[in-house]
């Protein structure tokens, strides 16, 4: 296992469809783990394979708030159905989007079709923070960050203030 770089907008990667996973093999394993290892190591509690620049539809997760007692979790080929009319609000932040948060709401229920880490179909229902971090985490899967449902003017001044973080400033 081993962890990678985390891209953070702006970067044209995050803004790609990632694509369907034909098989659950040793090399998505491998990604699996290279994801859980990544997300722990930057406190993060999900991330999508794009954040790494891999753009296949695989999210890893883990809501357990316990040291101790880790719950990863992980989702190939993720589909949302039945997605509650019901909305909450939570305020969200992104490894991709460092040190920026705001809150978005979404439906407070849904339920997710998948393949788990051995490639076996699987549902789950899901409310609460799960919920709002599997669509957070779907959304990577085609290109979309939370700023994206901030107004033009919040989303642009954090993507500014992102860009100036990312060049190199010297003061001699
Ligand atoms: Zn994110």
């Amino acid at each position: 296992m081993s962890v990678k770089t985390i891209l953070t907008e702006p970067n044209k990667l995050l803004r790609q469809i990632s694509k369907p996973v034909t098989k659950v093999g040793k090399e998505e394993q491998l990604l699996m783990d290279d994801m859980l290892e990544t997300m722990y190591s930057a406190n993060g509690i999900g991330l999508a394979a794009i954040q790494i620049g891999v753009p296949k539809r695989i999210i890893v997760m883990d809501i357990s708030k316990d040291e101790n007692k880790k719950e990863p979790r992980y989702f190939v080929n993720p589909l949302i159905k039945n997605k509650d009319t019901l909305r909450s609000t939570y305020e969200e932040g992104c490894l991709s989007v460092p040190n920026q948060f705001a809150e978005i709401d979404r439906p407070s229920k849904c339920e997710v079709e998948y393949l788990d880490y051995y490639g076996n179909e699987k549902i789950l229902k899901a409310e609460g923070l799960l919920a709002t971090c599997i669509q957070h985490e779907m959304d990577h899967l085609e290109g979309i960050l939370f700023i994206d449902y901030l107004s033009k003017l919040k989303k642009s001044m954090i993507i500014k203030k992102l860009s100036k973080n990312k060049s190199t400033r010297i003061v001699v």
